[in-house]
């Protein structure tokens, strides 16, 4: 695993999504990435052989591939330029986001430890805390998205605070230099799910975060067609997590990279198209008599508004919403949208709708799931690329069927 280049040169995110930090040499002079679909990589002798186990054993790289559960060349060649857009040292990819928060949490839990999560959170995250942390006997505090309520919950024995910014659905944005201020004077690691944010809207390691997440199947992937995720941070820190990812095997495959590298060169692009459709929308619906609320962060009717103007650069193409009405009115503007399809996940090409109660909360009860903020006619809509009259058009044709 090679380190990362510094940008000296300071190239801008365009550039860098689509080169990288520097130019790595492609077999047959290809200009693309190439799918080296293998499961193994073969040595010439049995000497070969020697000579390899010997030099990893002392730490030196004579050859970087032996098997590919423990990497591939087209995932390294992803890795690498990832790791470049974040600024990080190191990247490590995984089979999906979920993989990655969830091997992530397991290198760094201890037995002993505590670990603080934020409540608005991506559905499986907060399963994994609530429901499957307890059975190993990890403690888990559940706060409120913001810097006082995390700064309120550490323990003497919290060891790591993991925290979503922006949130889902409600957009929640997390005072994280404040939150690294404490988490400093405790000693305790930080981790950050930044998918809904992705390092074109944010920088957390710049910020003193220890660890980045991202669910590359979103804004990273970027076309609604692969699995992905990624955890970025310091070379050093991300060893015990690469051990982890060769053991468990939760690594994504050749043709998975090949899409995620492809899809990364046009990643500064899309954001800017995202921020711009993000915002103009997100006021339309503001502006709507047939919208109750509407959150997003660059709104000044957020509750996080200064906050997230402060530390983000643009704030993605999430939008969500209450419909005046309830479940029927809802149901009734979400059938007639014709540009928007009916799924969940966000930051693809295609532009999807979700009404929050039914599709990634149905199975808790209807009190929880109200007291939660899962009410009946909480729409949430994850932009794509088409274009923004043409979705404005759309919404408001909806509304009016209303
Ligand atoms: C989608 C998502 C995940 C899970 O990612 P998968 O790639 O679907 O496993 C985790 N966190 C957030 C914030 C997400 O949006």
């Amino acid at each position: 695993m090679s380190e990362n280049p510094s940008n000296e040169k300071k190239w801008r995110p365009a550039t860098v999504a689509i080169h990288g930090l520097k130019r790595t040499p492609k077999p047959y002079y290809a200009v693309s990435t190439p799918i080296v679909h293998t499961s193994n990589f073969y040595f010439d002798t049995a000497t070969e052989v020697y000579d390899f186990m010997k030099a990893k054993s002392e730490g030196r790289v004579v050859r970087e591939h032996e098997y590919g559960r423990y990497g591939n060349p087209t995932q390294q060649e992803c890795e690498r330029k990832l790791a470049a857009i974040e600024g990080a040292e190191r990247a490590v990819l995984f089979s999906t986001g979920m993989s990655a928060v969830i091997l992530t949490l397991m290198t760094y839990m201890r037995p002993d430890g505590h670990i603080i999560f934020t409540n608005d959170c991506y559905r499986q995250t907060r399963d994994f805390a609530t429901n499957l942390l307890s059975r190993f006997g990890i403690k888990v505090s559940l706060v409120d998205p913001t810097a006082e309520a995390v700064a309120r919950a550490i323990r003497p024995n919290t060891n790591i605070i993991f925290t979503e910014s922006p949130t889902n659905p409600y957009l929640r944005v997390l005072d994280l230099p404040a939150i690294v201020e404490v988490a400093k004077k405790h000693n305790i690691m930080t981790i950050i799910d930044a998918t809904l944010a992705t390092p074109y809207n944010i920088k957390p390691l710049d910020m003193g975060v220890d660890i980045v997440i991202h669910s590359a199947t979103k804004y990273l992937g970027g076309h609604n067609d692969l699995l992905s995720g990624v955890t970025l941070g310091k070379h050093a820190l991300l060893n015990d997590l690469y051990r982890m990812q060769r053991m468990i095997g939760a690594t994504p495959g050749p043709v998975t990279c090949f899409l995620l590298e492809r899809g990364l060169k046009t990643f500064a692009m899309r954001m800017e198209h995202h921020n711009r459709a993000g915002l103009s929308i997100a006021r339309m619906l503001e502006a709507h008599p047939k919208i109750e609320k509407v959150w997003y962060p660059a709104l000044e009717s957020h509750p996080d508004h200064k906050v997230a103007a402060a530390q983000m650069n643009g704030f993605g193409s999430v939008i969500t919403f209450l419909v005046r009405g309830g479940d029927k009115e809802t149901r009734t503007f979400i059938d007639s949208l014709e540009l928007f399809l009916i799924t969940p996940s966000l930051g693809g090409s295609e532009s999807l709708v979700t009404q929050m109660s039914t599709m990634s909360f149905f199975d808790y009860p209807e009190e929880y799931r109200h007291a939660i903020g899962m009410v009946d006619n909480l729409v949430r809509i994850a932009l794509g690329l088409e274009d923004a009259d043409d979705l404005i058009a759309d919404l408001k044709q909806a509304l009016d069927k209303i």
